[in-house]
């Protein structure tokens, strides 16, 4: 697993990391990456695993769509901003590739000591484990915070000291929708990736321009997170198919329309990461 992010960045691209919020979200996911030819990342953020059926069952039910719908394009299960330790434990055990601690609200000192014990778990279990420094903005599934920008030396140490294989420092990206342009820190991530040779990953990506993004793919970033904007595409698609008509109470038929609407916008995603033809 850790090799296709290591390739992604070696070549210039980057993985999307598209989270599930439900069945349709999976098979949208699993969809649109096979028509494109792209690896991708089929996220779980550790707020919503309860409701998606803990982590066994969303794990297991992942991957068993990727056997049922014939998939053969290479897909990393990844749990996003695991909570605790314990629970970072609990979906390597329940089968996930990756796994991603959120210590940044620790002082550094924490966070390496928690991401350390996190890795050495995973690591034993062939699983994946990325880290985060700084605080990324907004508010997206209950995980809030205010932009503050990622310490070098802490990078370089979190990094070093915890054996990452990925790394998301923040850099001015905010969860959820922008208030105002997004303002990355392009300077301070070209610091971090001539210090750091392990793959970085974007966290907030919906509604930062093509341009930044691929900057900041050039920049290191091998692993981009996006979530809003499908959720934005599904929700508006359901809102007009009900409005169209207002006796419809066939659920496919409701359903099916916002769930082309998540396939194109995944479909957009992995054009803008550049991350298609790649297998
Ligand atoms: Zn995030």
């Amino acid at each position: 697993m850790n090799a296709l992010i290591q390739q992604a960045k070696q070549e210039h691209y980057a993985i999307p990391q598209i989270n599930v919020n439900g069945l349709l979200w999976i098979e949208s996911i699993l969809e649109a990456a096979e028509a494109t030819r792209s690896p991708i990342i089929v996220g779980t953020t550790d707020k919503v695993v309860e409701f998606l059926g803990g982590y066994h069952f969303i794990c297991t039910t992942i991957k068993n769509k990727i056997k049922t719908m014939n998939i053969t394009i290479p897909v990393i299960v990844h749990l996003d901003h695991g909570l605790t330790v314990e629970n970072c434990k609990k979906a390597v055990d329940a089968g996930y590739d990756s796994v991603m601690y959120d210590g940044s609200k620790l002082s550094i000192e924490e966070n390496i000591k928690q991401t350390k014990a996190v890795v050495e778990y995973a690591h034993n279990n062939k699983v994946i484990v990325e880290g985060e420094v700084g605080a990324i903005g907004g508010n997206e599934d209950g995980i809030v915070g205010n932009v503050k920008y990622a310490d070098l030396d802490d990078c370089i140490r979190l990094a070093q000291e915890a054996k990452l294989d990925t790394l998301a420092p923040a850099l001015g990206s905010v969860h959820g929708k922008y208030q105002g342009e997004p303002d990355l820190g392009f300077s301070e991530m070209k610091a971090i990736q001539e210090a750091i040779d392990i793959p970085l990953v974007l966290h907030g990506a919906s509604g930062i321009s093509d341009e930044d993004l691929l900057t900041a793919i050039h920049l290191g970033h091998a692993k981009i997170n996006f979530n809003t904007e499908i959720n934005i595409a599904w929700s508006n698609q359901l809102r007009q198919t009900l409005n169209q008509d207002k006796s419809l109470f066939n659920p496919q038929q409701i359903l099916k329309p916002s769930k082309a609407a998540m396939v194109e916008t995944i479909k957009s995603i992995i054009y803008k990461c550049t991350s298609y033809n790649r297998v």
